[in-house]
């Protein structure tokens, strides 16, 4: 064995005797898990994966009998920039603690379970994976970002994509520190958002990189809507783009 290998060798040892005298623990629950996962498996079971039939439009879950492609009352008959969006799962149980620990409390070791949750949502039949994609993030203001120190959702943009070399390109950029959407109504979102996205500066060499691709619009959670949409507004009216889908680790 050269020396690497020998390092790498007594390093997965080490890991394997820390193991023994400090078994991994959920993060969530302290309990222990037997398979070295982050979450235990009664944690696990508190998630919801999102299921049909649900709105072809902003993927609102429904508990009817429905068949085929249908809108719910909120997507109406309102005109959208992107096609649809999809999240593997609902914003409860684990999958709402670990976006809450990964967010806010800037726990950056829960990226690699969060891009796999947001894998469930990319696994969906109306994305057809060999097109050409890249993957957009929704930005954060700079401030933001220099209060949490990572944009959550490119991070999980650059790990999902990996196995399937989906690029990320950070093609929009935040104008305007927005204040928190939760609280408002429908109207004030949209005014709350009105210019607060622009295409990353220098727009020609962003248009650039995005001609001839379709956009895989990537956040952690999908609420109303409202930011995504605005966010495909200006990659089809400044960027050019023709195809916006939204996915989401979850749905609130
Ligand atoms: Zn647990
Ligand atoms: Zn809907």
């Amino acid at each position: 064995m050269e020396g690497g290998a020998v390092r790498r060798r007594l390093a997965a040892l080490g890991r394997g005797a820390l193991d023994l005298l400090y078994p991994p623990l959920c993060v969530l629950c302290d309990a222990d898990t037997a398979s070295g996962e982050l979450v235990c498996g009664s944690c696990w079971a508190t998630n919801h994966p999102v299921r049909p039939p649900s709105c072809a439009i902003c993927g609102e879950p429904y508990d009817a009998q429905i068949e085929g492609l249908f809108r719910c009352a909120n997507c109406g008959d309102r005109a959208f920039d992107f096609e649809f969006a999809t999240a593997g799962w609902l914003f409860t149980g684990a999958v709402r603690q670990l976006v809450h620990r990964f967010k806010y409390q800037r726990q950056l070791y829960l990226r690699r379970s969060l891009a796999e949750l947001f894998r469930g949502g990319l696994e969906n039949e109306r994305i057809d994976l060999s097109e050409p994609w890249v993957f957009v993030p929704v930005p954060l203001h700079a401030r933001k970002l220099r209060e949490r120190g990572f944009n959550q959702a490119e991070e999980i943009a650059r790990l999902a994509g990996e196995p399937f070399r989906i690029p990320v390109v950070p093609a929009l950029r935040r104008t305007r520190y927005t204040e928190s959407q939760a609280g408002l109504t429908r109207a004030q979102r949209l005014l709350n958002l009105d210019g607060a996205f622009a295409l990353r500066r220098p727009a020609g060499r962003t248009r650039k990189e995005l001609a001839d691709r379709q956009i895989l619009l990537v956040d952690d959670v999908f609420t109303t809507g409202s930011t995504v949409q605005e966010c495909a507004r200006v990659l089809k009216t400044e960027g050019g783009v023709k195809k916006v889908i939204v996915v989401t680790v979850a749905r609130g």
